[in-house]
């Protein structure tokens, strides 16, 4: 893929020459006819990535360019900032270093020396873009299931919090649905542990595609998965519960040796306006889920919470 490259340069001879060998070199190439052009450029999402920026501009010159850059490098990733200045300059370039640049260049630009640079340009954002690619890997990881996909306990935590801090703010309810497969040992011992995770992940795809967009599906324990429902009133969700339960039931999963059936006990529970507590929440959906086990299994039980009563 070709790299993106902004050429910002007030004299249109020095502009016109840089565009076109950057464009023969193979970069797909923008220009800016001065420093404010070039400032609104980069501050695009999708703008480029290597930006070579006269000093001397109207409007706002390449090294307050620079540092404008510089302060969005959490939004739009790293720019890799080449200056171009006037010879006779050169005790002004440690300003422009100062100022977050990367490199500099002396006009007028000899090019075999231009491209040597660009080489090292291409170096730093192939290294730059490989640590973005290993930190959302790593980050990935860390709040994935690695057998579902789905989130793992600590994000559907995370996400559990996050939901009660909003409702609170809101006053809005939040229903927490702890689902846990029945009798899962017994498709582990008849089937081997190969089939049980094979439907481990049928469960988890049954369970996503009937959810809503806003909920959130986690894996909370082995055979346990936990759903979270912003804005969900207790009705809702045990409308939501009974959905799940039926789709998982429906029909058979399909492992690579057999079809078998599972099974989900649901608990429900709502808290409204951000209460109580998350550990209350999973507490008391934990308790309606056993209470279904007890109560013959595939089966939704919802516990109502007591009316909070004195709020403010
Ligand atoms: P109940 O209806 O009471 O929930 O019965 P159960 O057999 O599902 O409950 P129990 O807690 O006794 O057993 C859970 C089983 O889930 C045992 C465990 O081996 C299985 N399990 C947990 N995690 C995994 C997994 O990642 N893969 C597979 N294949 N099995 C798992
Ligand atoms: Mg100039
Ligand atoms: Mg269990
Ligand atoms: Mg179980």
């Amino acid at each position: 893929m070709s790299v993106r490259a902004l050429i910002a340069e007030d004299d249109s001879v020095s502009r016109r020459v840089l565009q076109a060998t950057l464009a023969k070199w193979g970069y797909d190439v923008v220009v800016a006819h001065d420093g404010q052009q070039a400032w609104e450029i980069l501050r695009q999402a999708d703008g480029p990535n290597l930006a070579i920026l006269d000093w001397m501009m109207p409007n706002m010159d390449g090294v307050e360019v620079c540092r404008r850059v510089r302060s969005i490098t959490a939004q739009r990733g790293y720019i890799y900032v080449i200056l171009l200045t006037a010879k006779g300059r050169k005790e002004d370039l440690i300003d422009g270093m100062d100022g977050g640049a990367d490199d500099y260049l002396v006009k007028p630009v000899d090019l075999a020396e231009f491209r040597a640079h660009l080489r090292v340009a291409n170096r730093i954002l192939e290294l730059q873009a490989k640590l973005l690619a290993a930190h959302e890997r790593l980050r990935d990881q860390a709040t994935h299931d690695p057998l579902t996909g789905v989130w793992n306990r600590l994000a559907i935590l995370d996400a559990l919090e996050r939901d009660l801090a909003r409702a609170r703010r809101e006053q809005a309810p939040v229903s927490v649905l702890l689902g846990d497969l029945d009798h899962f040992k017994r498709i582990n011992d008849t089937y081997g542990h190969d089939a049980g995770d094979q439907a481990l992940c049928q469960a988890a795809k049954r369970m996503l595609s009937v959810i809503r967009r806003y909920d959130t599906l986690g894996r909370y324990g082995g055979e346990e998965f936990l759903i979270v429902a912003p804005g969900c009133e207790s009705a809702g969700a045990a409308a939501l519960a009974e959905r799940i339960r039926r789709r998982m039931a429906a029909e058979a999963v399909f492992t690579d040796q057999h079809p078998l059936t599972l099974t989900i006990s649901i608990g429900v529970v709502t808290g409204e306006g951000g209460g109580p507590d998350s550990a209350s929440l999973i507490q008391a959906a934990d308790q309606a889920m056993y209470r279904a086990k007890g109560a013959g299994r595939n089966r939704v039980e919802v516990t109502v919470l007591a009316a909070a009563v004195g709020l403010t």
